[in-house]
């Protein structure tokens, strides 16, 4: 069986998790923040001491079965040792973390196919991230880019965690820059995207435009919208 597979890309805190999880709660479908490759793999790797410059030590690590992520409903969590350290790489300095690993090709080559294989044996996939829509699942049925304004991302994040406005503004404007920057992937609108901009839409706004284009691209007679 092929998956029907949604794609979400955007920049930091645009709200694709929220969007994701909501979207595919109403579709019955399961959900993957890829996110969560690149913040465990950079968690994992400072509690083993792998420097971020030790592409081997990296790329062996991301197949060390010592760590795993698993598609929740609720979270895409990952484990490490067998303890969930899914508030831990949620720090926004692991996000920082995550953003410099992920700048090298071969990292992202070694952490590929398991985002590819969250599209096994479930009914459909929304997989959020950065590059799902270009290189994950370029085949997707559907693929949309969230934004919002730096200000209102940078609002929303810092009230989740409980940080400094300022402060998370200026780290998630650099990891912005770092991800839209880099040579490998870098964060882009995919062709044939549908870009939906959330500044002022409430979460319920936005799952039911994309709903609404998903059920165009399902009715479709080649399947996409
Ligand atoms: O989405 P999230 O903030 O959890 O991602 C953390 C970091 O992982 C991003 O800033 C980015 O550098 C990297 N990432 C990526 N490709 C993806 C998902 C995340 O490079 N598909």
């Amino acid at each position: 069986m092929t998956s029907q597979i949604i794609t979400i890309d955007g920049p930091s805190a645009s709200g694709k998790s929220s969007v994701s999880r909501e979207l595919a709660r109403r579709l019955g479908w399961k959900w993957v923040s890829t996110g969560a490759f690149y913040r465990g793999l950079a968690f994992v790797a400072m509690k083993e001491d792998v420097k971020s410059s030790d592409t081997q030590g990296l790329v062996q690590l991301a197949a060390n079965p010592v760590w795993e992520v698993r598609m929740d409903d609720d979270q895409t969590r990952v484990l490490y040792k067998k303890q969930d350290v899914t508030f831990e790489i949620l720090a926004e300095e692991n996000g920082t973390r995550a953003s410099q690993i992920s700048q090298n090709p071969e990292v992202r080559e070694a952490l590929l196919q398991n985002q590819r294989d969250c599209a096994s044996y479930v009914p459909g996939l929304v997989a959020e991230g950065r590059d799902c829509g270009t290189v994950v699942f370029p085949n997707a049925l559907l693929k949309v880019f969230l934004t919002a304004s730096q200000e209102e991302r940078a609002a929303r994040r810092a009230k989740e965690q409980g940080l400094d406005v300022q402060a998370t503004h200026d780290r998630q404007k650099e990891r912005d820059r770092q991800d839209s920057s880099r040579a490998a992937a870098p964060l882009a609108i995919p062709k044939n995207a549908r870009v939906v901009d959330s500044n002022g839409l409430q979460l319920s706004e936005v799952v039911d435009q994309i709903q609404g284009w998903v059920v165009e691209a399902l009715a479709s007679p080649n399947g996409n919208a």
